[in-house]
């Protein structure tokens, strides 16, 4: 049986993949969003020379230690001195107020006295452009700050509001449907019966889904039914992906794949050289992406994390992949075969290198091991024995 390299189903899956359309938001609301366009600066920032302390707004060159300078008017924030400054006159200023023209620089207060007659006295000299703010310091109208795919972090959202952005074209958010297999699955708020477990893909790739930038839409748990399956398949509306958890091997109770294909599904590849998720399936129905992931939770989160988070990504117009980190293996490690392996491992900051510690038990159904996981160490296939100390690459769980 012949898989296919990680690599080439990564390619496959992202093969023609086209960006959501733009929609343009409010800033108020963008926050978290993915931006579609790259944004310019609507405006220059400062827009004037602005004072950066409480002081003085001085001529430097006329700033001596004991000779007074007459104080001619004030300058505050939101509200500038009209005139300018001749030989040996101050103006009183406040932080972010305009430097008004002829003054080159700020005394600041604590190095001014008063004279007595209401002019002040420096202690201490002052050099060309102190505490003085350039206009554009900040940025200039024009200047490209942001690029399209930068997410809206608070970050990115307070520089919008400064370049006057007060609206921004942004993806509109991938919607995933998501729907959980399998005759054994109650929900989480549910007692199982005897035979039956707590079904927790279909919250863990919701997660995934909304924190990577998308809109999930929870279908539920199907039984293991074709008709069951198909029909809730069809609940997916207006979904740009259907991912479908369980039921992806060849057991007599894997149903998903035939039940898509009775809905009209063409199955574009499976089987993955890949452990854990070997019995990935990619499809394509009524205009989704399908994406069968395998039910094991652990499985179901990894294949996640490979393929659908640069899937999403990808819709995002964001670089699909977060390249691989390099770090120091904490253990020994046996020699791998022909499927790319996925280790769940703690890292351990050690003398300023990255020590991956992998856990012993590595089953896919231990969720509470990827859970306390920081990164995945990437095994690639037939890599040799490793020994504690050898470099491996890693991949984040923390992004
Ligand atoms: P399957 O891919 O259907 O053969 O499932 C493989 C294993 O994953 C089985 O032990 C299932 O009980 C388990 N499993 C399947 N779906 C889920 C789910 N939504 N949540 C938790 N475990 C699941
Ligand atoms: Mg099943």
């Amino acid at each position: 049986m012949s898989l296919i390299p990680v690599e080439d189903a990564l390619a496959r899956l992202l093969a023609g993949v086209a960006p959501t359309p733009a929609e343009d938001l409010p800033l108020g609301e963008a926050a978290g969003r993915v931006l579609a366009a790259d944004i310019a600066a609507a405006r220059t920032q400062p827009p004037f020379p602005a004072s950066a302390m409480d002081g003085y707004a001085v001529r430097a060159a006329d700033v001596a230690v004991g000779t007074p300078l007459r104080v001619i008017g004030e300058s505050r924030a939101g509200r500038r001195f009209e005139g300018n400054l001749g030989p040996h006159q101050t103006v009183r200023i406040y932080t972010g107020a305009p430097v008004p023209p002829g003054a080159d620089a700020i005394l600041i207060q604590e190095d001014a006295d008063p004279s007595g007659d209401g002019g002040i006295v420096p202690r201490d000299t002052v050099s060309p452009g102190q505490f003085v703010r350039p206009a554009g310091l900040d940025f200039a109208e024009g200047e490209v700050l942001l690029r399209a795919g930068r997410r809206l972090d608070p970050r990115a959202v307070a520089l919008c509001a400064a370049m006057s952005r007060a609206g921004v074209p942004v993806r509109r958010r991938p919607r995933v449907a998501i729907l959980s297999t399998g005759d054994e699955l109650v929900p989480p708020d549910a007692e199982p019966g005897p035979d039956q477990i707590v079904s927790s893909n279909n919250f863990g790739l919701a997660a995934l889904v909304r924190e990577a930038g998308g809109e999930a839409l929870d279908l539920g748990i199907a039984a293991d039914d074709l008709d069951a399956i198909g029909h809730a398949a069809g609940l997916a509306v207006d979904a740009d992906i259907l991912v479908v958890t369980g039921g992806a091997s060849v057991g007599d109770h894997d149903l998903v794949q035939p039940a898509l294909v009775a809905r009209g599904m063409t199955l574009d590849f499976w089987k993955i050289a890949m452990r854990p998720g070997k019995p990935l399936m990619v499809g394509s129905l009524a205009g989704m992406r399908v994406l069968g992931l395998p039910g094991n939770p652990v499985s179901t989160m990894v294949c996640a994390e490979i393929f659908l988070r640069p899937l999403l990504k990808a819709m995002l117009g964001q670089p699909p992949q977060a390249p691989a980190e390099a770090a120091i293996l904490g253990a020994t490690m046996k020699a791998n075969d022909r499927r790319q392996d996925y280790v769940r491992a703690r890292l351990e900051p050690s003398g300023g290198r990255l020590v991956a510690v992998p856990f012993p038990r590595q089953d896919s159904s231990m969720l509470a091991t990827l859970a306390a996981a920081d990164a995945l160490i990437v095994r690639p296939p037939f890599a040799p024995a490793a020994a504690a100390g050898d470099a491996v690459a890693i991949l984040r769980l923390d992004r």
